[in-house]
């Protein structure tokens, strides 16, 4: 690592805080070299992808350094889960102002450090500076796939049927209870909500176990809806959702029986971080069984057609009109 955080004890630092976050990677040496060697099995392909979070934009400092760092490593994560990959290791790109104290950087270790445990990654090298501006956070994450095996989204075709893991809805949900935009919610419900917001649970498991059951995968991060359409497009079909059938939270539904409308909002919210799949209807037991085995339940919510784009239809079989369908970036 270069640059500066104080440049004077920018050295210090990282080997306080972030040089033992490499430890399970000796091929990273303990980050005192310039690189970091990654050596993949016998017929594994390398799968990398990054994702930046901007303070003010995708976190707020009072989030706390532990948990905006779980949350830029998870949410790599997430994107190697959609691909059907193994996560190996990630690099880091902090861009941190000029009088981050080192209280934020033992927090942001301790955060990665409790993650690495979970997912079983290692540090394996990055970079540190100094800004005037605002906190940005880069994050490149490095997975494997036997002999390129991979989940993409372009594979869906007319009969397959659509699955989502996990519950949709929470973290967009905890998000209007953060702006204020709804209130009176219990406290543990309350608690419940926020933590997918906060800590979002990458499905590596059942991703890796989706390869080669799986006709197209992605993870939902900006909407389902929109989410979902992104697949169609891929995959030159139409994609047919059936609202009534898209798993909800014990406190999702609770709010959503309470406001109707909210239920748009989890069905368009981002952050959800579940893996969106299609798989040929003469796969459902593999489905089950790759649920089971990675302890993700897994929920048919419809199907794909020929034609283009997604389309959300309630009980009746009517087309529910969305105002939005998801999270636009510019
Ligand atoms: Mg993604």
């Amino acid at each position: 690592m270069t640059g500066g955080v104080a440049r004077s004890g920018e050295f210090e630092l990282i080997a306080r805080y972030l040089a033992p976050l490499s430890a399970a990677a000796p091929l990273a040496f303990g980050l005192t070299d310039d690189a970091a060697l990654l050596a993949p099995g016998p017929g594994d392909q390398v799968v990398l992808t990054k994702d930046c979070m901007v303070s003010g934009v995708h976190f707020l400092d009072a989030d706390g350094p532990e948990v905006i760092a779980r949350k830029l490593l998870r949410t790599n994560l997430s994107d190697l889960a959609a691909m059907g990959a193994v996560p190996r290791g990630y690099l880091l790109g902090l861009v941190l102002p000029r009088n981050v104290d080192e209280a934020w950087i033992a927090g942001f270790a301790a955060g990665l450090a409790r993650d690495q445990a979970e997912f079983g990654v290692a540090l394996l090298g990055g970079d540190t500076t100094a800004t005037s501006g605002p906190t940005v956070l880069s994050l490149t994450a490095l997975g494997t796939a036997a002999d390129g095996r991979v989940l993409r989204r372009s594979g869906a075709r007319p009969g397959d049927l659509l699955y989502v893991s996990g519950t949709i809805g929470d973290a967009v949900l905890a998000l209007h209870l953060k702006l204020g935009k709804i209130f009176g919610v219990a406290p543990d419900m309350r608690a419940a909500l926020n933590d997918r917001l906060d800590l979002p649970s990458p499905r590596v498991g059942l991703g890796a176990r989706l390869v080669g059951i799986a006709s197209a995968a992605l993870d939902v991060s900006d909407g389902l809806v929109q989410d979902v359409g992104h697949m169609a497009l891929a995959s030159g079909v139409a994609i047919e959702i059936r609202a009534a059938d898209v798993p909800l939270s014990a406190a999702a539904a609770e709010l959503v029986g309470d406001g109707p409308a909210l239920f748009v909002d989890c069905l368009s919210g981002g952050d959800d971080y579940e893996l969106a799949f299609t798989a040929p209807a003469d796969r459902a037991t593999d489905v089950t069984a790759a649920a089971s085995a990675s302890g993700v339940p897994v929920t048919c919510i419809g199907r794909v057609t020929a034609g283009q784009g997604v389309i959300v239809r309630d009980r009746q079989g009517g087309v529910v009109e969305l105002a939005r369908t998801g999270y636009r970036h510019f």
